[in-house]
């Protein structure tokens, strides 16, 4: 079930990745895994948001589940500086936020902070006992404001829920935090595509992510839709592919992108 998720989450990154920064509309509908774009990468490779969750996976595994902010900060700043988890050990790709806290040990708690550079690496957690406070603690090593270490809680919840066969509709009702800014999370499903804005803010990606899930009746499906909202594609299919690789699993991902995925050796001596 973790392997499920985040292979869901790489590939959705992979596909993201040659049209990040792209305005929605300016593009052909992307329905294929290439390469190329912004950061000329090979097809296939995924980017930081697949990094960083694998660091934090790996940290997991080492623990044996316990959460350990210092051991993870340390594995984020080895992908940092050396490339560890990254495929070709090669980093190509940072948030502003995350750079400014592995290099200062301190996580940003400003309201202008609140990226989703802490929501993109935390799906491992679900697969933790982590405590609420756990996981704001692991936002909190890059992203410490309230509302992105919320965004994460309510992220790791949707996943624990789905993981235990609840159904997506369910798993949305269920969420506990639709206090500001978190109002819409409810009504998701019914928002039209216009007013789902795919930016890098925090709640943003969360929306996007849950409305991609939500509108959708397979794993391809979702992801597509994730990437073809334009700005943040990789976070967005990440966020939006690890709750989908959760309910579809594997089998449910095209076997095509599967074989395109690069680092799957990296993937696989993370999981625990
Ligand atoms: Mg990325």
């Amino acid at each position: 079930m973790l392997k499920d998720a985040i292979v869901g989450l790489a590939v959705g990154d992979a596909l993201g990745v040659p049209y990040e920064f792209r305005a929605r509309g300016t593009y052909q509908a992307v329905e294929d895994m290439v390469g190329g774009g912004f950061h000329g990468q090979p097809a296939g490779t995924f980017s930081d948001d697949t990094s960083m969750t694998l660091a934090t996976c790996d940290s997991l595994r080492a623990t044996g589940g316990a959460v350990d902010v210092d051991d993870m900060r340390r594995r984020f700043v080895a992908w940092m500086e050396r490339g560890e988890y990254a495929v070709d050990h090669r980093m190509f790709d940072i948030g502003g936020t995350t750079a400014t806290a592995l290099r200062t040990g301190t996580g940003a708690t400003g309201t202008h902070d609140n990226g989703n550079g802490s929501l993109m690496r935390i799906l491992p957690l679900a697969f933790s006992d982590a405590t609420d406070d756990e996981i704001a603690q692991v936002s909190a090593i890059t992203h410490a404001h309230s509302t992105s270490c919320r965004a994460c809680v309510t992220y790791v919840h949707l996943a624990r829920d789905l993981a235990a066969g609840i159904s997506v509709a369910d798993a949305i009702a269920r969420i506990e935090d639709t206090a500001v800014p978190f109002t819409r999370l409810h009504g998701i499903a019914d928002l039209p595509r216009d007013e789902i804005h795919s930016s890098g803010y925090v709640v943003d990606t969360l929306e996007a992510a849950l409305w991609c899930l939500a509108t959708t009746t397979d794993y391809a499906a979702c992801v597509l839709a994730a990437v073809n909202l334009g700005e943040d594609t990789d976070t967005v299919a990440a966020v939006a592919g690890g709750l989908a690789g959760i309910v579809y699993d594997e089998a449910g991902i095209p076997k095509p992108w599967l074989d395109a995925l690069r680092g799957r050796d990296i993937i696989d001596r993370c999981l625990f």
